[in-house]
């Protein structure tokens, strides 16, 4: 059975606990481990999939259709591993697992209590995830911060299983990330509040073995000093995390403190090879790019409102756009575009050309709807390399109906189900799930097949005839109006071969039209971009010259 550590956060949320935990990963791996993630959220919503991502961030979808954590999207980046539904739960899901197995009579008769009923069915799902992913060495994050309410049950089932590990102490761990603040007024960096989130955690059961201390600067001797003397640690098990330029320098830097070291010696396990060099090629890459930045606007409506910002909303995107341009040598210069502005003041439009290409991601419902088709018009018009995904490709279908296929009101039936041009519309079995409200999880989600067609951009990107992409929506190009689009000069460059659904269009004469339906920003990976995003960036610094 795999080695398990916990990673629980102390003082404060925000602090990068998700990056910690797929960087203690990273170098797990480079030390030649195999290792997978869990994370668990406290929220009671089943899964994030209705959540609105300015109040949580990106909703990711997994392989197997999960609409989970943007976290499961860092550890998948870091890891460089696909992770499942097996890999993710929340309180919604462990209760309604519990009520449902109640509602069957499979507790016999019993009292279905919260203590020990809930955190035995943390367990179990954890010990799943376990069997199935069979790693040497399995991550548990453990959200929400400690001494809040919701996440007790959680530390309450790392207890259990730590105290059935009793006589194997080196199998579980806990790690605590933590903060350390520098008040400005003070100028001294102050341990105290990292020591009161020990105690609770202590209250809990519970005793952290290493200390991951985030703070603005370097943590110095003194205060390792004061820790380790307060919370009963070695010295050396107190590690310094300063604020970086980039999450991807977050393993080198654990490394200057010797994490990977420290966690196999309180492991027991040997380290059998050492093999950080491609991270840190990239990690140079990022510091010092060698060429010119390459400028890309994202045009989106998820703008910071409640504690996350735009940033959190498009994350995958946002590394996907990162990760091609390092590709190429270049330093991403990633401007958000307020959709909304070029609604009300079209006339902005122009300031599009101060871009090297444009990006329109996913979305729903009629907020900023016409402002992006405007966008994408222009970025047609004006052959600045354009990239929709999903919604930025539906509405990509929609501008080229209404404008060059001359379909006047043409639309997509999720904003306006009377158009006489219904060129995107609802997928048959989705039309029965909203009637009878049933959205929870619902859309056609996770991974389906793509044919590509020769001579596209598609092909010149994947240099493959058969891709499988991960998808999140309702609505699907209507292959009705499929001959007059593509007499217009539409191409369809990627169709669902099981389904003949429209999965990749673009357009010709252009230096870069191209929108999917599916969302490719999941599957890029810091050492291993996306092929369309790497094209997408070719063609910007192309147009840029
Ligand atoms: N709203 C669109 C749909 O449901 C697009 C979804 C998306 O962009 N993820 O099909």
């Amino acid at each position: 059975m795999s080695k398990i550590i916990f990673i629980t956060g102390g003082v404060m949320s925000g602090i990068g606990k998700g990056v910690a935990t797929a960087s203690l990963g990273k170098i797990l791996q480079s030390y030649g481990f195999s290792v997978s993630a869990m994370k668990i959220d406290p929220y009671v919503n089943v899964d994030a999939g209705t959540m609105n991502p300015t109040e949580h961030g990106e909703v990711f979808v997994t392989e197997d259709g999960l609409e989970c954590d943007q976290d499961i999207g860092n550890y998948e980046r870091f890891l460089n591993k696909n992770l499942h539904r097996v890999d993710y739960m929340t309180t919604g899901s462990i209760y309604q697992a519990l009520i449902q197995k109640e509602r069957n009579l499979e507790f016999g008769g019993k009292c279905v209590e919260v203590v020990p009923h809930v955190p035995e069915e943390v367990i179990s799902r954890i010990q799943k995830s376990q069997r199935i992913n069979k790693a040497d060495i399995m991550l548990v994050e453990i959200g929400g911060t400690i001494g809040e309410y919701q996440n007790l049950l959680f530390l309450e089932a790392a207890r259990i299983l730590r105290q059935r590990h009793l006589h194997y102490p080196k199998d579980v761990l806990f790690v605590m990330v933590s903060y350390l603040p520098i008040p400005a007024m003070i100028g001294e960096m102050k341990t105290k509040p990292t020591q009161y989130a020990v105690r609770s955690l202590n209250s809990a059961g519970i005793q952290p073995d290493i200390i991951l201390a985030r703070s603005a600067l370097p943590l110095d001797k003194v205060r390792k000093q004061k820790l380790s003397f307060a919370l009963n640690l070695h010295e050396e098990d107190i590690i310094s995390a300063p604020d970086i330029k980039s999450i991807y320098e977050v393993p080198v830097n654990f490394e200057k403190d010797q994490l990977g070291a420290i966690v196999l010696r309180k492991l027991g396990l040997k380290k059998k090879e050492t093999d950080l060099k491609d991270w840190k090629r990239l990690v140079k890459t990022i510091q010092r790019p060698s060429k010119q930045p390459v400028k890309i606007g994202v045009v989106g409506k998820y703008f910071a409102s409640g504690s996350f910002s735009l940033a959190d909303s498009y994350i995958s995107v946002i590394e996907s756009l990162k990760h091609a341009s390092w590709f190429h040598g270049r330093e991403p210069v990633l401007s958000w575009l307020d959709v909304e502005k070029y609604e009300k003041r079209p006339t902005l439009l122009k300031e599009l050309k101060e871009y090297d290409g444009i990006v329109v991601p996913g979305g729903f419902g009629t907020r900023g709807v016409e402002g992006k088709i405007r966008v994408i018009e222009y970025c047609r018009r004006a052959k600045i390399p354009y990239f929709g995904l999903c919604y930025g490709m539906q509405l990509a279908v929609v501008e080229f109906a209404r404008h060059v296929a001359k379909m006047d009101r043409a639309h997509t039936e999720e904003i306006n189900p009377k158009t006489p041009y219904p060129v995107i519309h609802i997928l048959p079995e989705q039309e029965k799930l909203l009637s009878s409200k049933n959205y929870g999880g619902s859309m056609r989600l996770g991974l389906y097949d793509c044919a590509i067609k020769d001579g596209t951009i598609a092909k010149r990107s994947y240099k493959t005839a058969r891709i499988k992409e991960r998808h999140r929506h309702r609505y699907e190009v209507n292959s009705k109006f499929l001959p007059r689009l593509e007499k217009r000069g539409l191409i369809v460059s990627g169709i669902n071969p099981q389904r003949k659904l429209v999965e990749i269009i673009e357009l010709r004469d252009h230096p870069f039209f191209v929108g999917v339906q599916f969302h490719p920003e999941f599957l890029s990976r810091p050492l291993n971009p996306h092929p369309l995003f790497r094209e997408f960036i070719r063609a910007a610094i192309k147009t840029k010259k």
